[in-house]
């Protein structure tokens, strides 16, 4: 009798209740998977590194707001932000940064309640607010500031790509580790009974047990043997699988193959490519750092080449010469941008500024018009109405502050206290819009190469190598396990004494089939008296020792093999959820910081949003484990 067997087929209609049963096997492994996971999420924390503004570049706006003497860190701050908000830096991740490192006497409360002035959606000025809180022993504002963290990610413009393409890098290891487990879950359940009934079509009968197995399993390792590694042994597993649920079960293995296909290519390429994305593309890099505040003059030549035919460097460089008060340069890059991206409220806005600053009002008034028409934000309304100011029309002004305050006043109180160079206060500049950001991110990087490298181990063959001829592999793996299968009499195991029940090598068991073999059957009615009565009590002791000796090995495998808990309560589908919530918790905690570097914007925010996901997916998984032993203990 097969191990599987043991497990499984036997065991599933095994009464098995209370929590006695958790001997010191199973306490060992639900230690050592909780040991694996805690060990592996909190490694070594790194510190937040900081980065400072180039106070080479004197002439920028935003470095001297930032640089230039001040009586206090408020009045430094609310002089940066200012000079942040005129040239659309909404985020100064930099002075951040600075900030909640050591460059400032100031206690740490303030510095980072300052870094989230400069930086609001930074989710590393976040965690540092959280850390100062917790350092003046105040718990709730602090866990309120670790929350704010995590859910900063997706407004940051670049944490967010970041995070994504790291979330479905280790998404698309759950979904190819956990419906591989399943799927060889499956074909460990079936195989004995397939390498038993296929053993029966050979024409030379009562081959024995090992010598089926044998010639089942050299079939199976085709794959394996023709290169294809552990892709081959799952298309083997799914051959298995197939033929071994039928009906309804058997979408479980069909769920479970399309799952593992899905993480392999889709979600992995995708994945990817986000990854390598701004990664590879250096132009992006350097002109996103310098609409950032934060470019370096090295890059300057680069944007420079590039920026006749790539808008987001003319942005650049755009906002550059405005920061350094070269306004006509900054207007005929506008001018060039304006025709390349003629519907794009960002750049009418901060053309209108251009416009605004040189004095030109009506230019400027009917760019922010056309802005506000396009745009959902506060800014250009407000802007707007400053620019009505500045020709002193009241009423137009009164009309325009009232829109911008509809859409949000919050913004508009924020920016009519911010104070300006000058008297009349100031104009604001859109930040770079979402879609520029991620056109750039999805645009083609090395994804397919870096998804090729993280496959190769798993599928090295031909089949592996594209989604096409996989998932073809797939496809005829399942086929050729529903074709077999079909119009073939199953045998199966005896669910008290795990004996062979097999119509057609012992036609007395025929009826049988799926249930008791037919001397338990006899042994347990009562009514027929079964020989002996002490042979009788002495075999029923028997059976009882091995019930519960399965029942032992029954829970030491649900604790230690993630889905084979679903298995032996017979729902494969538990099973596949099982293996798919233990696969994500496991990836998370393997690397709770992605696979890809923080481009010094995390912190340890990456961190505890990879705990949060692996919390769900382990109680997740644990509430399936929990809900198949009382499946099959309570039968
Ligand atoms: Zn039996
Ligand atoms: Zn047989």
């Amino acid at each position: 009798m097969g191990s599987c067997e043991i497990l499984s087929g036997a065991l599933r209609d095994v009464p098995v209740t209370g929590h006695r049963r958790v001997g010191r096997a199973q306490r060992l492994c639900i230690a050592g998977w909780l040991g694996l996971l805690v060990t592996a999420g909190w490694a070594v924390p790194t510190p937040a590194e900081t980065l400072r503004l180039d106070p080479m570049e004197t002439k920028d706006s935003l470095e001297r707001a930032w640089y230039a003497p001040a009586p206090s860190l408020d009045v430094r701050v609310a002089r940066t932000r200012s000079a942040a908000l005129e040239v659309g830096v909404w985020n100064l991740d930099g002075a951040a940064r600075a900030l909640v490192g050591d460059a400032f006497p100031e206690p740490a409360i303030e510095r980072s309640r300052a870094a989230l002035a400069l930086a609001p959606d930074l989710p590393l000025a976040h965690l540092a607010h959280a850390q100062a809180h917790w350092q003046a022993h105040r718990p709730l504002p602090a866990t309120a500031a670790l929350v704010s963290s995590v859910l900063a990610i997706p407004r940051h413009p670049e944490a967010a790509p970041w995070f994504a393409g790291n979330a479905l890098v280790l998404l698309a290891a759950a979904l190819v580790s956990g419906a591989g487990v399943c799927l060889l879950l499956a074909a460990a359940w079936a195989l004995p009974h397939m390498s038993h009934d296929l053993g029966d079509w050979i024409p030379r009968r009562n081959l024995p047990e090992f010598a089926r197995a044998a010639v089942l399993a050299s079939l199976l390792l085709v794959p394996i043997a023709l290169g294809e590694g552990v892709f081959g042994l799952v298309l083997a597993a799914a051959v298995v699988a197939a033929w071994g649920y039928r009906g309804r079960r058997r979408w479980a293995v069909i769920t479970a193959a399309g799952l593992l296909w899905v993480g392999l290519f889709p979600v992995l390429g995708l994945g990817t490519r986000v990854l390598t994305g701004l990664q590879t593309d250096a132009v992006a890099r350097a002109a996103l750092a310098s609409l950032r505040g934060v470019g370096s003059p090295m890059d300057l030549p680069l944007l420079e080449s590039a920026a006749q035919v790539d808008p987001l460097a003319g942005w650049a460089l755009a906002r550059r010469s405005v920061r350094r008060g070269e306004l006509a340069d900054a207007h005929a890059l506008y001018e060039r941008l304006l025709a390349q991206r003629p519907n794009d409220p960002a750049l009418m806005n901060d053309a209108a500024n251009v416009h605004l600053e040189r004095g030109h009002l009506e230019p400027a008034l009917a760019l922010y018009r056309r802005a506000a028409d396009l745009s959902d934000s506060a800014v250009p309304r407000f802007n707007l109405a400053q620019t009505h100011g500045r020709a002193f029309d009241v009423e137009s002004l009164a009309n325009a502050l009232a829109e911008a305050q509809e859409v949000d006043a919050a913004l508009v109180a924020e920016l009519s206290q911010l104070p300006g160079a000058r008297i009349d206060g100031i104009v604001a500049g859109l930040p770079v819009p979402r879609e520029w950001i991620w056109e750039r991110a999805l645009a083609s990087g090395q994804g397919e190469a870096l998804a090729s490298a993280l496959r190769a181990p798993w599928v090295p063959g031909v089949l592996g190598r594209g989604s096409s001829t996989s998932a073809l592999g797939l496809v005829l793996a399942l086929s050729a396990g529903g074709l077999l299968a079909r119009g073939m009499p199953r045998s199966s195991g005896c669910s008290q004494c795990g004996r062979r029940i097999c119509g057609r090598c012992d036609p007395s068991q025929n009826g049988f089939v799926g249930s008791s073999c037919s001397d338990c059957a006899r042994l347990f009615q009562r009514s027929e008296a079964s020989g002996r009565s002490r042979a009788r009590a002495q075999r029923i002791r028997a059976l009882a020792t091995r019930r519960r000796r399965l029942a032992g090995l029954a829970w030491t495998a649900s604790l230690a093999l993630p889905g084979a808990a679903g298995f032996l309560a017979g729902r494969p589908l538990l099973g596949l959820l099982g293996a798919l919530s233990f696969g994500l918790a496991a990836s998370m905690a393997a690397f709770p910081t992605g696979i890809v570097p923080d481009p010094l914007l995390m912190g340890d925010a990456a961190r505890w949003a990879a705990l949060g996901v692996a919390a769900l997916s382990i109680l997740t998984y644990g509430a399936v484990v929990t809900w198949s032993i009382r499946l099959w203990g309570g039968r």
